[in-house]
């Protein structure tokens, strides 16, 4: 392989072609993804709970009962989000008031009573029994979650 060599000599420089190189469009990491679905459903979680008034969407705070308008809420996990199992799950996430969410870290126990309440006793035990259950997140997958929520959004929004 010397005579490699004589063809590294040639005089001409390689021309460039200018402009981008061609790739390949870079797809969303399953992290970006995740955090698009995150929001999706946030957001359509807080209309499924909603009401109008004065024409407006309102909802409850799952802990404590406030109403507020559902852009002032946020989407409360009773198991934490770091759950794969059951973190885009109806029975695990509700509106909730950002004192309930965050300042009172999520008010477990009483998010698990109101679940229980709202879709019959053992939800709780059994939200936390699935959360427990690991789960890598495919990218169809959270794709799909994303579909479903926007289109669960744009009902309400239409
Ligand atoms: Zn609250």
């Amino acid at each position: 392989m010397l005579q490699s060599k004589t063809v590294l000599q040639v005089k001409t420089p390689i021309k460039k072609t200018g402009g981008k190189p061609k790739t390949k469009p870079k797809l969303k990491t399953v992290a970006k993804l995740k955090k698009e679905a995150d929001a999706w459903w946030s957001k359509a979680t807080r209309y499924r709970f909603a009401y109008k008034k004065d024409g407006e969407y309102w909802a409850d705070c799952i802990t404590c009962g406030t109403p507020a308008p559902i852009k002032k809420l946020q989407c409360g996990h009773f198991m934490s989000r770091q759950y794969n199992s059951t973190r885009f799950l109806e029975q695990n996430t509700s509106p909730q008031c950002y004192g309930c969410n965050v300042m009172q870290q999520g008010k477990q126990y009483e998010f698990g009573i109101a679940l229980d309440e709202l879709y019959g006793a053992g939800t709780a035990k059994e939200m936390h029994r699935l959360a427990k259950i690991p789960h890598q997140f495919t990218r169809e997958e959270l794709k799909q979650i994303i579909l479903d929520a926007r289109t669960e959004v744009n009902f309400y929004e239409s």
